[in-house]
């Protein structure tokens, strides 16, 4: 192929890869496991692609030396937080020689959620991790899981990946996994479970046919696969959800080759990150029930007032996330509450003329909002 032929096939491909598929039961990384992948990545470097690895692992690996892996895993966050500052250091560390034996140079990225949420922080993320792909750096990715906040830390990697891909704007994102892909029904316990190999839109159906939450030392698991190439969509980026023992998975991931996995289409257009992290902000702290003349609006993209609103519930204060639903119960928007819940009962249906000064006016501000995509 010659270098023009290659960068006008060039693509952008964030490749996530669990803890599940490399480390072991104690929490010892598989350095073949690893050594697989990075073989891969170098391929595709050559190949004239840009990649980016989103990994976990951290906590798995950081547990052994503590006297705390196998059996005798805690199931405290702040403990398991901090093993992932032992286990980091050694993840990165098998990263970076593996990467090296191929010529390739592996920078540490440790990202959170705000930095996605907080418009200077992602400005900041992006134009880093575009100089490190600029350098013919490999960025190597997890979450920071010392400094991750409990309330919304991403918990597992897969949702972080799909947010990775929408910062780098790529053409692909691979979850790695440990099944083919997505199937029909669950192939560990029905015989008749089908691959399913091209998904166009995901909804309800295939978030259903996640079935189980992951392994004991991951957390991901097929629904949180099928979420993560749901916002991918939602960013218009294409994923594929691919066993990570396939033979050549990453290059024919990236040719699209039939067999690979599941593939699952983008959506037309490109929703920011952070209107993505509020559209799938981990849970909901309450709800607004708004009428259809207010539902109206916001689908044209105006900001929730107290005047649309017909009833509030749940318990929110200021910046949390809630759901917004029409009268019936459809729930079709989420948003960040500008007032917490105590706040906003006294103003729900009153015109801004009828308010007194300081009630709540503007429930949830129009840069605040995501109107979910059908
Ligand atoms: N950031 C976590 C880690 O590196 C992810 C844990 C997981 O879901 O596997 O350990």
């Amino acid at each position: 192929m010659t270098s023009s032929q290659a960068s006008q096939t060039a693509q952008t491909i964030v490749v996530k890869i669990g803890t599940s598929s490399i480390t072991d039961d104690e929490g010892a990384i598989h350095r073949e496991a690893v050594a697989d992948l990075c073989d891969q990545v170098a391929d595709a470097r050559e190949a004239g692609h840009r990649v980016v690895i989103v990994t976990s692992g951290a906590i798995a690996a950081g547990l052994p030396e503590l006297g705390l892996g196998g059996v005798n895993r805690p199931s405290d966050m702040i403990t398991l937080q901090a093993a992932a500052t032992v286990g980091q250091g050694a993840l990165i560390r098998v990263y970076r020689e593996e990467l090296a034996r191929r010529g390739l140079v592996a920078g540490q990225v440790l990202l959170v959620a705000i930095d996605f949420i907080m418009r200077s922080q992602y400005l900041h993320a992006r134009s880093t991790m575009s100089k490190l792909i600029d350098l013919g750096v490999i960025p190597v990715v997890n979450e920071n899981d010392a400094i991750a906040d409990d309330e919304i830390r991403f918990g597992d990697n897969d949702r972080l990946a799909a947010l990775v891909a929408n910062l780098v704007d790529a053409d692909l994102l691979l979850l790695l996994t440990d099944t083919a892909g997505v199937f029909t029904s669950d192939p560990r316990i029905s015989d008749d479970a089908a691959l399913i190999e091209e998904i166009e839109r995901i909804g309800n159906h295939h978030e259903s046919l996640g079935g189980t939450t992951g392994t004991s030392r991951g957390s991901g698991g097929m629904s949180s696969k099928i979420m993560a190439a749901k916002v991918a969509s939602w960013s218009g980026v294409r994923s594929v959800i691919a066993d990570s023992k396939r033979p050549d998975v990453v290059a024919d991931a990236i040719v699209s080759k039939a067999g690979t996995g599941t593939f699952v289409k983008a959506r037309p257009g490109r929703m920011s990150a952070r209107k993505l992290w509020i559209a799938f902000a981990v849970g909901s702290h309450g709800s607004v029930v708004v009428d259809a003349g207010a539902r109206a609006a916001l689908e044209r993209g105006t900001s929730l007032l107290a005047a649309g609103v017909r009833d509030v519930s749940g318990s929110f204060g200021a910046g949390d996330p809630i759901e917004i639903a029409e009268t019936g119960g459809e729930v079709f928007a989420r948003g960040l509450a500008r007032h917490s819940i105590e706040e906003l009962k006294p103003a729900i249906g009153l015109r801004s003329a009828d308010l007194s000064p300081g009630s709540p006016h503007v429930v949830v501000h129009a840069d605040d909002l995501v109107v979910l995509p059908d």
